[in-house]
């Protein structure tokens, strides 16, 4: 069964004169599909969100025409463009990409709080969703290889092009045959400190899982 969309159809005016068609969405309410702590790939990329007639009349997000996909054109002909939320270089200009965290949320599209990664069938997306689920049942133990120092010392981490020397301090480091390496909290290879203790992720059925350390 295809799934039908309420497609609402704005005309129009354009400056030289003339009209055009625009499609826009309505979407249901808004879901749950555990995003807490995701990177947001739906943001970066998977989606687009399509904006509803009241969103796109009202100007209240920076949107782009884009020529409606072959199921909206299937669905309505005389629809010539389709209103989205405009992205630049594929990333959403509301997300943050330092802290991986929509910027006007709850107050942005309807569809981007209807998306739920889990119905989506594309098969980039299912990979993702099987992986972020394998993720989510991981657990965080303490991580014994890492002590906290007595005194912050300079994050040792370089990246970028050119090479930047992170300016962060760190507290946190573990011990190598010339001293402690240490590394800010944003540069600890995926482990985060709670309560004064470095943590790591590790798979539940793991001998670290049961033991409660790694
Ligand atoms: S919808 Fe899916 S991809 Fe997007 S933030 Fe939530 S869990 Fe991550
Ligand atoms: S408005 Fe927010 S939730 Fe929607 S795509 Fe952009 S960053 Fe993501
Ligand atoms: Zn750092």
């Amino acid at each position: 069964m295809k799934t039908q969309y309420q497609v609402r159809i704005a005309d129009i005016n354009l400056v030289g004169g003339g009209t055009v068609k625009v499609a826009t969405i309505e979407q249901s309410g808004r879901k749950v599909p555990g995003c807490e702590g995701c990177s947001a790939p739906c943001c970066q990329d998977f989606l687009r969100p399509f904006l509803t007639l009241d969103e796109f009349l009202s100007k209240k997000f920076h949107f782009a025409l884009l020529p409606p996909p072959d199921w909206l054109r299937e669905q309505a002909p005389q629809i010539q463009y389709v209103a989205v939320l405009e992205f630049k270089d594929g990333c959403c200009r509301y997300f943050d990409r330092i802290s991986h965290k929509c910027t006007i949320f709850p107050d942005c599209p309807k569809a981007c709080l209807a998306y739920d990664c889990r119905e989506d069938p594309r098969p980039r997306v299912k990979e993702f969703v099987r992986e972020r689920m394998e993720e989510m049942k991981m657990v965080w133990v303490k991580d014994t290889c890492w002590v906290k120092l007595d005194e912050p010392k300079r994050c040792r981490s370089i990246s970028g092009s050119p090479k930047i020397h992170c300016p962060n301090m760190a507290n946190f480091g573990f011990p190598r045959s010339n001293g402690i390496w240490a590394y800010c909290e944003e540069h600890m290879y995926g482990r985060r400190v709670r309560d004064g203790i470095v943590e790591i992720k590790v798979h539940p059925d793991s001998p670290a899982a049961k033991r409660g350390y790694a």
